[in-house]
C-alpha cells in the first residue's frame, strides 16, 4: 500500500528550523518541537505541542525522498530533539533510512542533555555505526546561574558529561553557545569565562556562537520589557565573544560565529587561530572593521 506522503511530498508541521550547514540535507521531520520547550529566550517550537510523529508519515517521507532525493547524501532529523526518541523507534528510522536512502552517508540531529542522557553510552554507539555522524547540543552558556536563569533544566557539569559521551561515541559536536544571555556587566564576563571552561572540557569539533534576540512572546522579552534583563550593546557583546575565545582551549576544533545572529562574523581553529581571531575582535573594537547592521541580524 502507498503511503499518502510518498507520493505528495514531505510532511513538514509548523515552524522549522536547521543549521545552517544541514541546507542541502534531506530534512526529515520525525519530532514535532521539542520536549523541554521551556528556555526563556526561546520562541522556535512555542506554537508547537510535542510529539513524535506516526512512524507511516516518516516512512511516506523517507520513500519520498528515495524517489525525488537522490542527489541529497545527508539526512536531518528534525524538529528540536530527535535523540529523544526511544532507541528501539530511532534505530528503526535509522534503518528504514539506509534501507531506501543507500547513498545517504551522514545523519545528524540537534540533542540536548535530557535526551542524550536518556541513550547510553552503547545507543549512541549503534546510532553511529547506523549514520549518526553529527550532534548539535545547545550548551548556551557554561554559568549555572546563567543556566538556571534561562531555565535551561541542567547544569554545566551535566552538559559536560552529556557532550563528553557524544565524543566518546565517536559522534562529531557541535555546540552552540549563546553571547548576550546573562546580561550586562560583570555577568556577561563571567558566562564568558565559565563558557569557555566548559567548551575546554567538552572539546567540541565545532563551537557556534549566537548573539540573543530577544523574541516577542517569550519569557526573556517579559523580562526585558519589565527591565529586569537587559541586553549588552554591540560593543560589550564583542567584548563577551573576545573573554570566551581567550578562556577557550580547543584541541583543533572550529569556534565560529559566521550564524545570522551575529555582530561579527569570525571563524578560527583553536588553538592556533586564537590570536589572529582576538586581534580582528580587537581592531572590531577599535572601529576598525564594520559591524553587521541591525536590520540584516536574524535568529
Ligand atoms: S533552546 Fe533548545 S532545548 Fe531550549 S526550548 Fe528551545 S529547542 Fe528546546
Amino acid at each position: 500500500m502507498a503511503l499518502a506522503n510518498e507520493s505528495e511530498g514531505m510532511h513538514y508541521e509548523g515552524n522549522c528550523i536547521r543549521p545552517p550547514r544541514e541546507a542541502y540535507s534531506i530534512l526529515l521531520q520525525v519530532t514535532l518541537g521539542c520536549s523541554h520547550n521551556k528556555c526563556t529566550f526561546c520562541g522556535t517550537y512555542k506554537e508547537k505541542r510535542f510529539k513524535i510523529k506516526d512512524n507511516d508519515i516518516i516512512l511516506g517521507d523517507i520513500l519520498f525522498a528515495s524517489k525525488y532525493m537522490k542527489r541529497q547524501d545527508r539526512v536531518f532529523l528534525m524538529d528540536g530533539d530527535a535523540l529523544i526518541i526511544p532507541q528501539k523507534r530511532l534505530m528503526w528510522i535509522f534503518d528504514r533510512i539506509n534501507e531506501h536512502l543507500p547513498w545517504v552517508k551522514k545523519i545528524g540531529a540537534y540533542a540536548n542533555a535530557k535526551s542524550i542522557r536518556m541513550k547510553s553510552l552503547e545507543d549512541l554507539i549503534d546510532l553511529r555505526k547506523k549514520g549518526m555522524n553529527r550532534l548539535w547540543l545547545g550548551v548556551e552558556s557554561g554559568d549555572d546561574q546563567t543556566l538556571k536563569e534561562v531555565n535551561k533544566g541542567t547544569s554545566a557539569k551535566n552538559l559536560m558529561d552529556m557532550g563528553k559521551k557524544v565524543k566518546k561515541a565517536g559522534i562529531k559536536l557541535t555546540t552552540t553557545v549563546l553571547l548576550g544571555i546573562a546580561g550586562r556587566g560583570e555577568r556577561s564576563l563571567e558566562h564568558a569565562r565559565a563558557t569557555g571552561k566548559l567548551l575546554s572540557a567538552i572539546d567540541p569539533e565545532n563551537v557556534a556562537a549566537l548573539t540573543v534576540i530577544i523574541t516577542p512572546g517569550t519569557p526573556l522579552y517579559e523580562a526585558y520589557r519589565r527591565g529586569e534583563f537587559q541586553l549588552p550593546d554591540e560593543r560589550e557583546l564583542l567584548i563577551e565573544l573576545r573573554e570566551m575565545i581567550a578562556h577557550t582551549n580547543l584541541n583543533g576544533g572550529i569556534f565560529s560565529s559566521d550564524h545570522a545572529s551575529n555582530y561579527l562574523p569570525i571563524r578560527a581553529r583553536l588553538p592556533e587561530g586564537r590570536q589572529e581571531v582576538l586581534d580582528v575582535i580587537d581592531a572590531a573594537l577599535r572601529g576598525e572593521i564594520g559591524l553587521k547592521p541591525e536590520w540584516m541580524r536574524a535568529f
